[in-house]
């Protein structure tokens, strides 16, 4: 070995324990425990004969939790296992949730009557979703899409708003075309994110009063998509008492 090569291999010996000294440095960034980047965010490595930061995948789920929880979801209170399904198809629906959490194949439709479980189930695989380092967002469809049909004439504020929803890694729609009566608005605003939901293949989770017909019969095209993408993971609680899942 001539000097030259000695001395490189001292000085990158000395650089693998100045990024060994970095990695093992603890962060405080909250939300989640990393044991990957000790909650700083990045990892150190060395890249053709230099020191590199990369960002650690735990800062999406960090991103997801605060998304979620910033909505008002709590994450405590939500996963399959909270989920006591007794009769035939709750246990149907609790095992289509859970495959469509294990595959993210196609997207998740669960149709049907208030307090039937719709929000606890979709919510459920949003969270199975939370450290797959897969970007994810809530929409709780009554409140954005007020926000966005007020926000119309002004093209900033309505792509500042309207992007994320199209272009996040898993996106969750509770309540979908939620209104006191479906406008010409609701439809236009329901068909931009689904259209491009659908075109770009990006898994979709929707709760929904309305079966996938009725959604068809106010807008062929905005229903049909949903049909073609759903297709298996469809489920509609059909409403009263008896399906009262608060109640019980
Ligand atoms: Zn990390």
């Amino acid at each position: 070995m001539t000097s030259q090569n000695t001395n490189l291999s001292a000085s990158s010996s000395n650089l693998q324990r100045v990024i060994d000294r970095l990695n093992a440095d603890r962060g405080s960034l909250p939300d989640y425990d990393c044991e990957i980047c000790k909650n700083k965010g990045f990892i150190f490595m060395i890249e053709d004969g230099r020191e590199v930061a990369h960002r650690c995948k735990c800062v999406v789920t960090r991103n997801n939790i605060r998304n979620i929880r910033n909505i008002g979801i709590d994450l405590d209170e939500c996963g399959f296992d909270k989920y006591k399904a007794k009769d035939e198809w709750q246990k149907n629906a609790l095992k289509m949730a859970e495959d469509y959490a294990r595959t993210l194949d196609g997207w998740f439709y669960v149709g049907g009557a208030v307090g039937c479980g719709k929000t606890l189930l979709c919510s459920s695989i949003l969270k199975s979703q939370l450290h797959k380092g897969i970007s994810a967002k809530y929409m709780a469809w009554r409140d954005e899409a007020g926000r966005l049909k007020a926000s119309v004439n002004n093209n900033e504020e309505y792509l500042h708003l309207i992007e994320p929803l199209k272009m996040v890694g898993i996106l969750y729609i509770d309540d979908f075309l939620k209104t006191a009566g479906v406008t010409k608005g609701d439809v236009n605003l329901a068909f931009e994110i689904i259209n491009s939901r659908y075109t770009n293949k990006k898994p979709t989770i929707i709760s929904c009063e309305l079966s996938i017909n009725d959604i068809i019969s106010i807008d062929e095209a905005l229903g049909s998509r949903i049909y073609e993408r759903t297709k298996g993971n469809y489920a509609f609680i059909k409403g009263g008492e008896r399906k009262n899942y608060r109640m019980r």
